[in-house]
């Protein structure tokens, strides 16, 4: 089984959270992607998010009719940050026969030098970098250690289409009352995020 973890504050969770794991879970034949809403991210401390459960159903009700992308309450049921090596570590232990796969955006892969027990993560789970608009693999400055993941081929740097909508921008929208870009949003999860007015 090749399980593929996806961690994330989802706030909310906008189409580049989603096509680029699809086309990572059909490149490298995963079985599932797990999808991990994390209740406080420790690499943002002081922004405030909208509510964990409020993310964690976005999640859910974005991957509804997504075959293969599944959601997991697990960092949410821990009440302090989630450090992404412990949450490998559980999977470990949940899923032993597992192969493990670590997606993460260009822009995290970047900083992941500042990552509790960074040096452990690529040892956990195969690390998958997505590209993201704004960040490219050749020019991008990298710390030495994490340069040295890539081109020791402990990282693997995808260069699927890459999806230009980041979730800062769409709660700029939200908060003036500005109208989403077509698409950028499932459906769903506009409706719940209007229904409780999570972003104004
Ligand atoms: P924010 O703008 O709120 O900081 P974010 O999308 O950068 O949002 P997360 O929701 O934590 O932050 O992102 C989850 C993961 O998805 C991260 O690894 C991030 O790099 C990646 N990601 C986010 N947007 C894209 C995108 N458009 N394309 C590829 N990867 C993305």
């Amino acid at each position: 089984m090749k399980i593929g973890l996806f961690g994330g504050s989802f706030d909310p969770i906008h189409r580049g959270h989603i096509e680029p794991v699809r086309a990572v879970r059909a490149e490298l034949g995963l079985d599932k992607v797990i999808y991990l809403p994390t209740a406080r991210p420790p690499h943002k401390p002081g922004r405030s998010l909208a509510p964990a459960l409020a993310r964690y159903v976005m999640t859910e009700l974005a991957l509804l009719d997504e075959e293969g992308l599944e959601a997991s309450p697990h960092e949410l049921t821990l009440d302090r940050p989630a450090y992404t090596i412990e949450t490998l570590e559980h999977f470990r232990r949940a899923m032993p026969e597992a192969e493990l796969y670590l997606l993460i955006g260009g822009d995290s892969f970047a900083d992941l030098h500042h990552w509790v027990r960074f040096r452990e993560i690529p040892e956990a789970a195969r690390l998958v970098v997505l590209a993201r608009p704004g960040w490219d693999f050749e020019t991008a400055p990298l710390h030495p250690e994490i340069a040295a993941l890539a081109g020791a081929g402990r990282a693997l740097l995808l260069r699927q289409p890459p999806v230009d909508v980041s979730s800062t921008h769409l709660r700029e929208l939200l908060a003036a009352g500005l109208p989403l870009p077509p698409g950028a949003v499932p459906e769903l999860v506009v409706r719940y995020l209007h229904k409780y007015d999570l972003y104004r």
